[in-house]
């Protein structure tokens, strides 16, 4: 990537843990931003090599909204989705505190995320998730890894509320996003950016559902700004699916519907934080309905070579139907893979065909032409 290497551009590292010269910035956003996060040396990093992920520039996108847009691919993250680099830390610390366990409420991917950090750092990993709402990718990665699943009969609002109450119970750390090592993780996603493309852009595009996120990348544009890392703060835009959409609404919706199941959150935990960075950017908190999703999810795959989440195209999804500026620098966060969701991605493509095992059967269906 053209980003400047190192540790956040060299700046005096008060934890050790790392310099912008020894050859190991790379490896994970804890020794790479080890300055801007709550670490110390005596925190034992757990890392699969999270970050670094890609920003990619999308060309026909861009002359689609008549802007400068880049895909922050979070997909490319060890565990498929953006929610390892918040899991690094918090598992990181649960360590440094002699953490046994930990559990965590999730729609999926926070599921996966813990699973392996905790698998790494030879910890127990309990899963609560809503019952039949889970993207089989994920569910898939929390069984591997070797999480204990529990599914309830609730959705993902009412499994966090009962999560929340465990550590009173029993000895277990929640690795939610309401756990702040998760929210100072997430910051790095916004550091990455700006070293990336050696300012801030003007406008950030982000799919909002516990709305963690939202507040982690204003935290950390802040974060570089207040150390004159860059010169301005970019419009903070969140999109919440249409059926799940409590904060464009101004209430909590008890039953949060949408394809996007990453999103499909009625009561978000950090729902101030999101509202904060949205009025204190100049931006907003939107909705987009799961036909706009679905066709931000469609163009993505087949003009830009992108497979993403169903959650993640709301990102795009919003920036195509709201629009920005003429010639702003756009940079839209596309949280997840694809392929956790295989089922979505099947029921939106065309079925193969099935023809007999000849030559002719096999050109005459592929409609090449002479
Ligand atoms: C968790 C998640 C979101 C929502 O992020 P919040 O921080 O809860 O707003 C969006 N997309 C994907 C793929 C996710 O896993």
């Amino acid at each position: 990537m053209a980003s400047s290497h190192g540790s956040a551009h060299g700046l005096a590292d008060s934890t050790g843990l790392t310099g912008p010269h020894d050859g190991r910035a790379w490896e994970g956003i804890i020794r790479r931003y080890a300055a801007f996060l709550p670490v110390s040396e005596k925190t034992p990093i757990i890392s699969l090599h999270e970050g670094n992920t890609p920003l990619l520039p999308a060309p026909r996108l861009s002359e689609r909204v008549g802007a400068d847009v880049f895909l922050k691919v979070e997909g490319a993250n060890p565990t498929g989705s953006f929610k390892d680099r918040g899991m690094t830390v918090a598992i990181s610390k649960a360590a440094e505190a002699g953490a046994r366990a930990v559990v965590c409420a999730s729609t999926g991917n926070t599921s996966a995320s813990a699973a392996a950090y905790a698998a790494r750092a030879g910890m127990s990993c309990a899963v609560v998730i809503p019952e039949g709402h889970i993207a089989l990718g994920k569910l898939a990665q929390a069984l591997v890894h070797g999480a204990r699943v529990v599914q309830v009969r609730a959705n993902f609002d009412v499994a966090l509320d009962i999560v929340r109450e465990l550590p009173s119970r029993a000895p277990i750390v929640v690795v939610n996003s309401i756990n702040p090592d998760r929210i100072e993780g997430q910051k790095t996603g916004a550091y990455e950016v700006i070293d990336a493309l050696g300012d801030a852009p003007d406008v950030h595009c982000i799919p909002v559902g516990n709305a963690g996120n939202i507040m982690a990348y204003w935290r950390g544009y802040r974060d570089y700004y207040a150390k004159n890392l860059s010169t301005r703060l970019p419009a903070m835009m969140g999109f919440q699916a249409l059926g799940a959409a409590p904060i464009v609404l101004g209430h909590p919706v008890e039953f949060p519907e949408t394809i996007a199941t990453a999103i499909r959150i009625g009561n978000p935990a950090s729902w101030e934080g999101a509202v904060e960075a949205a009025r204190d950017s100049g931006g907003q908190i939107r909705a987009v309905s799961d036909e706009e999703i679905l066709e931000a999810y469609r163009f993505l795959a087949v003009e830009e070579s992108v497979f993403c989440e169903a959650a993640s195209a709301a990102s795009v999804a919003g920036l195509m139907k709201f629009g920005v500026p003429k010639g702003s620098r756009v940079v839209c966060v596309l949280t997840g893979h694809g392929l956790k969701d295989p089922d979505l991605a099947i029921s939106q493509a065309r079925v193969p065909v099935t023809v007999d095992a000849t030559l002719d059967a096999v050109l005459a269906t592929l409609e090449l032409g002479e």
